[in-house]
């Protein structure tokens, strides 16, 4: 007999949390929705609690707590960070899917981590901002981290057939291109927030889908996978595949490459976290290579697309530098998408708060924190810089 997974999927209302919830609906014999949160959306949040009935639901954004409490659910109410940590540590949940955007879902994932819960891990700017830590606290609570991002499921999986650290030789992440793909940087001063969003191959959330078309993303998983599996930066390769059918590579010292395949469809990474070791029904259909055709490989642009050498950059400064790049990468893509700033002072706006701020020693949580905070001001008072010298350009 299985026991049955308790889950708590933190980010419910986005994109990971939808097809998270789309893969445990398929098992209710043993995967069962304990806790839900969100983070302002609470008609929503209140629209998932009747379909999957948690236990639990928790709000964030603090003033729209009577209306989670007052629809007349079968649902605890809570709202606030406080309340989600708590929920997260006790025994509501044995299983958390770390699906909240940004920074903002360090804490919770941090509390699942300390308390030993099995963590899927879709929550990349965590690692980004703290991987040190957040790994020592899951190594030290004895919990079991599947990565949900679809490289480092891939890499996740190939890497069962290592017996040492030392059997890899190197680890490819693939990328898409993004939507800006074969693009010169000038041609990208002028694209839209819709054109950047559209990704050719994943249906996300705003965020990461401005991400993948600068490129941030993939550097955001090379710093991922850096603390994920304990790889050095010199192990670490991207190279761009349209298709997104390869999630990713491992070659072994003995010249074996393994690679994970499958169509762009995070429910598989989600079905291996929900039922590892055992494989289980995803929804999503198997891979038919005779359709696809072709399997296309190039090399990363870092010309046009600069946010991945910045990336890189940061992972080799170590300290303080990834905790930098992220937060001044959000504030400058928040700023993007209101509409404020054009595309390419992404890169512009990260590679100027990482000179103005070094890399320090990240020695705890309150440090990095603390740097976290100063990046963000630094970058949003760039960004009212520009925002006004764009205002006051001649039409
Ligand atoms: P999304 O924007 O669709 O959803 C974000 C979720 O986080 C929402 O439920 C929102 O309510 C919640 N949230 C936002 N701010 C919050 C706050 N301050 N407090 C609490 N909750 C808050 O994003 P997404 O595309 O689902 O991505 C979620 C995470 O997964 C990101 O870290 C992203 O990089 C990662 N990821 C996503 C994909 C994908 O296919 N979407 C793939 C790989 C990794
Ligand atoms: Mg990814």
């Amino acid at each position: 007999m299985t026991c049955v997974r308790t889950i708590a999927v933190l980010g419910a209302t986005g994109s990971i949390g939808a097809s998270a919830l789309d893969v445990i609906a398929r098992h209710p014999d043993r995967l069962r929705t304990s806790v839900l949160s969100a983070g302002t959306q609470v008609d929503a949040l209140v629209a998932l609690c009747v379909s999957h009935r948690p236990a639990h639901a928790v709000i964030a954004d603090e003033s729209r707590f009577a209306a989670l409490r007052d629809a007349g659910l079968n649902t605890q109410a809570h709202a606030g960070e406080a309340a989600l940590e708590a929920l997260v540590s006790g025994d509501a949940c044995d299983t958390v899917v770390a699906a909240i955007v940004g920074a903002a879902g360090l804490r919770s994932t941090l509390a699942a981590a300390r308390a030993s819960k099995r963590l899927l891990l879709a929550n990349k700017e965590s690692l980004v901002l703290a991987g040190e830590l957040l790994m020592a606290a899951a190594n030290g609570a004895n919990a079991e981290i599947i990565p949900i991002d679809s490289e480092h499921n891939a890499i996740f999986q190939c890497l069962r057939s290592r017996q040492t650290q030392g059997d890899v030789r190197r680890i490819v992440l693939t990328a898409s291109g993004g939507p800006f793909r074969g693009r010169s940087r000038d041609s990208l001063a002028s694209v839209t927030r819709e054109q950047a969003i559209a990704h050719p191959k994943w249906s996300m959330g705003p965020k990461i889908s401005v991400d993948s078309a600068t490129l941030m993303n993939k550097g955001l998983e090379l710093i991922e996978a850096h603390h994920l599996f304990g790889i050095p930066g010199e192990k670490l390769d991207v190279l761009v595949h349209p298709q997104s059918l390869v999630h990713s590579l491992v070659e072994f010292v003995d010249g074996s490459t393994l690679a994970q395949l499958g169509l762009p469809d995070m429910r598989t990474s989600l079905a291996v976290g929900l039922g590892w070791p055992q494989r289980i029904e995803s929804g999503v259909a198997g891979l038919d290579l005779l359709a696809q055709g072709r399997l296309d490989f190039e090399a990363p642009d870092t010309e046009a697309f600069p946010c991945l050498r910045l990336a890189w950059q940061a992972l080799e400064a170590g300290g303080t530098a990834p905790a930098v790049l992220n937060a001044a990468n959000e504030v400058a893509v928040s700023a993007f998408l209101q509409g404020r700033i054009g595309f390419l002072a992404i890169p512009a706006l990260v590679e100027e708060t990482l000179a103005r701020l070094p890399a320090a020693p990240a020695e705890s949580l309150e440090a990095l924190l603390a740097t976290d905070a100063q990046a963000r001001r630094l970058t949003d008072h760039a960004v009212s810089q520009l925002a006004k010298s764009q205002a006051t350009l001649p039409a």
